[in-house]
């Protein structure tokens, strides 16, 4: 019984182990073992009919458990964001270094965090909206895999099946990379670790400055048109707001559009966004023309990492005097090709500049 994370395309090593710990840190072994013994010390060896009020025991039991491990799990998410930032830092260090993250040894609370590594108040600030909404969606997985532990069982009553099949489906569910539950899991650890890596990152870099966008190269079309090869401006989180009620004439309502095209921030995600331009009028309805209408703006996706749920693209800094992008999206040093480089910067950098100086956002220090 292995446990591993799906998808091999890693663009650090630190990501790589990140993902495999938090994921071992479930322990699905010893959650299988303990819910085997559960069952066999409730119900005996002969599945029969399992009662509403035996479902949700089964139900309480597999909620104690993962809850039981959320606090291993904020552990890894304040140190994916640690490496995020070691990782920001040493690229504008005078002396690089090339020794990797002791990933074992960093802080795993969020105060340690703050005291051990002088946080600033932004970006203890940046570190608890991360570990927050991570536990937000490791709520969630816990969530679903209670109601899908309860929809094996059910399905296994259902079908008259003996105790050694309903053990082997349940083994399925946590081992199999395919089923269900070990997909689930195998998702939140991808996009919680790389999200907290790019905040920690993103957090190092003050406003008005640069990063361009790196993909895999086994990146989805949304993110290959959204971040790989492109240019953001880093802003103040504080400069973004929801924008669904503004109206759309307005100079805010203008301003915000252009914000979340062109820049990106702690704490920007898509949720509640779609990769879709059309949706539904009906939910429940088809997909017939009739019944789909275009999104609004605040309802499709806008560059920001994890762009989705199992993104593994990260952010660059860019210094737009010293580098810029090539025609395939690659970044360049300005000495290379002066000419390259100016050609870009008249084209690229100078109305992008401009733009936030119309928005009251002035470019940092290049
Ligand atoms: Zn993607
Ligand atoms: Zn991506």
């Amino acid at each position: 019984m292995k446990q591993r994370t799906a998808g091999d395309s890693h663009h650090l090593y630190e990501l790589q182990q990140l993902e495999r710990l938090i994921f071992s840190a479930w322990d699905f072994e010893g959650f299988y073992k303990n819910l085997l013994d559960f069952l066999d010390s409730q119900f005996g060896d002969e599945p029969k009919t399992f009662t509403v009020e035996d479902l949700r025991r089964i139900d309480q039991f597999t909620r104690k458990y993962f809850e039981g491990k959320l606090p291993e799990n904020e552990l890894w998410i304040v140190r994916a964001f640690l490496v995020g930032k070691l990782i920001s830092e040493r690229e504008i260090s005078p002396l690089p270094s090339f020794q990797r993250v002791k990933i074992e040894e960093l802080p795993a609370r969020v105060r340690d965090a703050a005291r051990n590594f002088h946080l600033s108040p932004a970006e203890t600030k940046a570190l608890e909206w991360t570990v927050n909404s991570g536990a937000l969606r490791l709520t969630t997985a816990t969530g679903e895999t209670i109601s899908r532990v309860q929809n094996v069982i059910f399905e296994s009553v259902k079908n008259r099946e003996t105790t050694r099949e309903l053990r082997r489906k349940l083994e399925d569910e946590f081992f199999d990379t395919q089923a269900e539950i070990n997909r689930n899991w195998n998702r939140v650890a991808i996009t919680e670790i790389n999200s907290a890596f790019n905040m920690g990152y993103l957090a190092q870099i003050s406003s008005g400055n640069f990063v361009l966008g790196f993909s895999m190269a086994d990146a989805c079309d949304h993110c290959k048109a959204l971040i790989d090869g492109k240019v953001y401006a880093v802003i103040n989180p504080d400069e973004a707001q929801s924008y669904d009620s503004l109206a759309k004439d307005s100079e805010e309502y203008k301003r915000q559009v252009w914000l979340h095209e062109n820049a990106v921030w702690v704490g920007k995600d898509n949720v509640g966004r779609s990769g879709s331009t059309r949706k539904k009028i009906d939910k429940t309805g088809g997909t017939s023309p009739e019944n789909l209408t275009d999104r609004q703006h605040h309802e499709i996706f806008m560059p920001a990492i994890p762009m989705h749920p199992h993104c593994r693209c990260r952010w660059i800094r860019l210094h737009p005097t010293e580098q810029y992008v090539d025609s395939k999206g690659e970044l360049q040093m300005r000495v290379t090709n002066e000419q390259e480089w100016q050609h870009w910067f008249n084209k690229r950098m100078i109305p992008f500049l401009d733009k936030l100086n119309v928005y009251g956002l002035s470019a940092g220090r290049m």
